[in-house]
């Protein structure tokens, strides 16, 4: 597994071989200053960053955060943003580097639809996508009960077979990363265009190196994960 961190951000081969600048967080590591973040809210809508207005603003600090689960950005150098402490940031580039999208999905997202959502809201034929799933809740430690199991096998049931798993009576181990790994690929992702390099267990790996809202309870913080189009296109 590969554990290199640059600055406390965690880079995928198939998004740095784009030349597209990102970063999966670990704890405590900063995105970019004027990266532009949403208000999340385990929904399924997805808003386009715009670049700031006026000379003088730095970033989207100043300016109120969409209401949206994920983000597009095809301005150039424009980074977008989304906070995870165990649901799967998804960071999503295309070939040429100009248009990328971040995806928060934690069960209830998933269940709704937010990664198809955010795929579709690129504008970009999904074969024509490289996608990295980063850190978040595994099933080595992941525990769900009987609803959240069958708000997920209404929507993806060909792909629950070895990630949604029957543990204690009437619970199930839920391996997120792989479950978004498989709906991006049933989307028309290429297989190799598909990062799972940096997918490790946020509630697990030791250190702690990640946030967790299941380890830590509501005094968790958040990992800031980040991605930007080329700064200029070839
Ligand atoms: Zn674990």
């Amino acid at each position: 597994m590969m554990t290199e961190s640059r600055g406390g951000f965690l880079c995928d081969p198939v998004l740095e071989q784009l030349g597209v600048h990102h970063g999966f967080a670990e704890r405590g590591a900063q995105p970019p200053d004027s990266t532009v973040f949403l208000r999340q809210v385990h929904g399924i809508r997805a808003v386009r960053a715009e670049p700031p207005r006026g000379p003088a603003r730095s970033g989207s600090n100043g300016e109120r955060p969409a209401e949206a689960d994920a983000i597009v950005s095809k301005t150039p150098g424009l980074a977008v943003g989304i906070v995870t402490a165990d649901c799967v940031p998804i960071l999503v580039a295309s070939a040429d580097g100009g248009s990328v999208a971040a995806i928060h999905a934690g069960w209830r997202g998933l269940a709704a639809g937010v990664i198809e959502v955010g795929i579709e809201a690129t504008g970009i034929a999904p074969a024509q996508l490289a996608a990295a799933v980063g850190p978040a809740a595994r099933g080595c430690c992941y525990e769900v009960d009987e609803p959240v199991a069958r708000a997920l096998a209404v929507r993806y049931a060909e792909h629950l077979s070895g990630v949604l798993v029957p543990g204690r009576p009437d619970r199930y181990q839920l391996d997120l990363p792989v479950l978004a790994a498989r709906i991006l690929r049933a989307l028309g992702l290429v297989q190799d265009r598909i990062g799972l390099a940096h997918c490790q267990c946020t509630i697990c790996t030791p250190g702690p190196r990640f946030e967790s809202y299941r380890r830590e309870g509501a005094t968790a913080g958040r990992l800031r994960h980040f991605i930007a189009p080329i700064s200029s296109l070839r």
